[in-house]
């Protein structure tokens, strides 16, 4: 079968982002790019955009517009910057996917206004769920959209779901890769450096998630995630170290029967999947070879060690505004962390001291979160500074 579809790829400079670009380069029968945006890495959008001739680009660094304006005006490519536009341009008539590629807490207003325009998302932005998990999945539902996964966890489990919707799902299996730091201790992780915390052992990504890999807060927020993508309760979640990061996830239905969905480690296959969702396009990626894989093995999450994991699941389990808090509290310790401000234990304790100081909201709605959001980031920051000082 052949499809064509037009998509705008949020984030296309990042890892996710240029990848999804792959794909398209791959499968020119297939995609059509109808728009392309950046954070600051305009030099490469710019790139991106003479080659994928987009019908429009947002950047984020407003400053940069009229350069990209004159080089762009030529090709016929519309250049507009801020996060007024970017939620303005992902409802551009033509565009049938956005696949949200972009960081953090900014990717929720522009997935919000794609869904209230009725594209279909692919969804690498996992903070989203993470902080309106319940808000989205209702508005994507009240406009009849689709949200594909992307995170390879949740393709895999929407993989094995294939063929199975009207079959009860007993519990899902979330695979971890465990990370750099997989069996060291608290004194052991006392003294990890920024350099270390950037080296994941099997997947090569963007430093934020990098750095939430390897606290297995990555983990807690991909359960959040899967509470909202699959419907699920937290019982029926289950996490799982397994080093090899062959098995991408596992579904047991209710007879037992388990179903995992596997491959190597390349996130150009789950996002193909979300973007020609129903079909699997050919491709020629390396494939699987037993002989270098001889042993699977699983073990325990380690929660004592990664405190980040039983916070963000006690987040998941006490609901309302919490994992919001969560995520705002983890986005400013990574930064910190990053800048080499605060230890790597040290996230931990900015997030839970964060989970205990702001409100706890019910029900929220789409403006407290926002609130609560802001609230965090300047109670993380500030007490930050208190310990600094
Ligand atoms: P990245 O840092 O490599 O790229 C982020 C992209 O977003 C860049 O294009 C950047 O310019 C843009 N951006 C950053 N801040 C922005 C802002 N405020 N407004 C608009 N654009 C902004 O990140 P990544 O690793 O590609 O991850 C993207 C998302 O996908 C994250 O939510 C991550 O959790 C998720 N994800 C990534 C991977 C992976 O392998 N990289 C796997 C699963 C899920
Ligand atoms: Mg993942």
């Amino acid at each position: 079968m052949s499809i064509m579809k037009k998509i705008a790829i949020l984030g296309s400079t990042g890892s996710i982002g240029t990848q999804a670009l792959d794909v398209v380069r791959e499968q020119p029968d297939h995609f059509e790019v109808e728009l392309l945006t950046c954070g600051s890495n305009v030099d490469l959008l710019l790139k991106q955009a003479l080659e994928f001739k987009p019908n429009a680009v947002v950047i984020g660094d407003t400053s940069r517009l009229p350069e990209v304006k004159d080089i762009l005006f030529p090709a016929g490519i519309k250049a507009y910057a801020g996060a007024e536009a970017l939620e303005q341009c992902v409802r551009m008539e033509d565009i049938e996917l956005v696949l949200t590629a972009l960081v953090g807490y900014a990717g929720l207003r522009p997935t919000l206004a794609a869904i209230d325009a009725g594209k279909h998302i692919a969804l690498a932005n996992k903070e989203t769920l993470v902080v309106a998990g319940e808000l989205v999945t209702k508005a994507a539902a009240a406009k009849g959209v689709n949200i594909y996964p992307v995170d390879s966890e949740h393709s895999a489990i929407f993989q094995c779901l294939a063929g199975e919707w009207h079959n009860p799902i007993e519990k899902i299996v979330l695979t971890a890769s465990g990370g750099p730091f997989r069996g060291w201790s608290r004194d052991q992780l006392a003294e990890v450096t920024k350099a270390q915390a950037l080296k994941h052992p099997n997947w090569d990504m963007g430093a934020k998630i990098t750095i939430d890999s390897a606290s297995l807060m990555n983990k807690g927020l991909e359960a959040i995630e899967a509470k909202w993508l699959f419907n699920l309760r937290k019982e029926q979640i289950e996490i799982i170290v397994h080093p090899q990061s062959i098995i991408h996830s596992i579904v047991q239905f209710c007879d037992g029967s388990m179903k995992a969905q596997m491959g190597l480690p390349d996130m150009k296959l789950p996002i193909q999947y979300a973007m020609a969702y129903p079909d699997r396009l050919a491709t020629t990626w390396p494939r699987f070879d037993f002989t270098r894989y001889p042993a699977f093995t699983f073990e325990q999450p380690d929660l004592a060690a990664f405190k980040n994991l039983a916070l963000a699941l006690e987040a998941m389990d006490k609901g309302g505004n919490a994992p919001c808090v969560l995520n705002a509290a983890n986005e400013v310790a990574v930064d910190l962390f990053l800048k080499e401000r605060i230890g790597f234990l040290e996230m931990s304790d900015l997030i839970a001291h964060t989970l205990e100081a702001v409100p706890f909201i019910p029900k929220p709605e789409l403006a407290d979160l926002e609130a609560s959001d802001a609230e965090a980031r300047r109670m993380a920051l500030e007490s930050t500074t208190a310990w600094n000082s």
